[in-house]
């Protein structure tokens, strides 16, 4: 039976990349978006095309009625939700913090720390082997910022990735009795369109050259240390922070 894995933020990017990988290797994959619904349903082509199956679902990651909305979609339709690859998140412009508004960091917190924390508890509710579930796995998504604190660019951002790291390293205690392994991948300079939406389109090609390997990062390559963490060749990993990020 075909494993069943909900990625959050999977229109474009690292949750797109990851998205066709685990179809490749024969997964059902539920395709979150927030606003861009031509992009989610390319990435639900692309999932077929590899020899997955795809369903596109839309939703808020940081409104908790439409994470819930999102994980019973994927259950009713296939009986069963395996892992979750919490990936959805959102930068915003460079600035020092004394710069920040309050509306800035709020929405920052909001998408990035709350709405992971709300798709990890879903999944926590329908995994864990004590309220019925089968066991499973879930990968969050951090970032390199999380250990470098991002000066002057976005510490706002690097402290919402340092939240996703200690959930990490505290959800994989709580739920490794349920079954469920949760382990974290932390990418660095990646070659997405994330950077255009914090304003600066070049970041990663210019700060990649910088880094010990000598360029940016792919969405493929990080999806590979996704997938891997999803998969039972990683049956004895958890709690792990996998650094994806050339050596920076
Ligand atoms: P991206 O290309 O900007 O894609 C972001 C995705 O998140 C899109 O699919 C977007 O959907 C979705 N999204 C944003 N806000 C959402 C919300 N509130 N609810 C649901 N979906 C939402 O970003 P990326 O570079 O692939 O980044 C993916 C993850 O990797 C993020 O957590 C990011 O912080 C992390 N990361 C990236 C880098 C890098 O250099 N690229 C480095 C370190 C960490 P719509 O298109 O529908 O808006």
């Amino acid at each position: 039976m075909s494993k069943v894995v909900l990625i959050t933020g999977a229109s474009r990017g690292i949750g797109r990349a990851t998205a066709r990988l685990l179809g490749a290797r024969g997964w059902t994959v539920g395709v979150n978006y927030r606003h861009n619904e031509p992009a989610a349903d390319e990435t639900a082509a692309e999932v077929g095309r590899a020899g997955g199956h795809a369903r596109v679902l839309r939703g808020d990651v940081a409104n908790e009625a439409d994470v819930i909305a999102m994980f019973d979609s994927l259950e009713n339709a296939y009986g069963r939700i395996d892992a979750l690859v919490n990936n959805a998140g959102i930068v915003a412009p460079s600035m020092s913090l004394a710069d920040m508004s309050a509306e800035r960091l709020a929405h920052m917190f909001e998408v990035n720390v709350y709405g992971a924390f709300l798709c990890a508890r879903e999944a926590a509710r329908r995994m864990s082997k004590d309220r019925g579930g089968d066991g499973g796995a879930i990968v969050n998504v951090s970032s390199a910022a999380a250990r470098l604190g991002s000066p002057g660019e976005y510490v706002d951002y690097a402290s919402s990735k340092g939240a996703i790291d200690t959930m990490t390293i505290g959800l994989a205690k709580e739920l490794g009795p349920q079954g469920v392994r949760v382990n974290a991948v932390r990418p660095g300079l990646i070659d997405t369109e994330i950077h255009a939406s914090g304003g600066r389109p070049e970041r990663a090609a210019v700060l990649g050259v910088q880094t010990p390997l000598g360029r940016p990062g792919s969405a493929d390559e990080v999806a590979e240390a996704i997938v891997w963490l999803l998969s039972d060749a990683a049956s004895y990993v958890t709690g792990s922070i996998l650094d994806v990020s050339g050596g920076r």
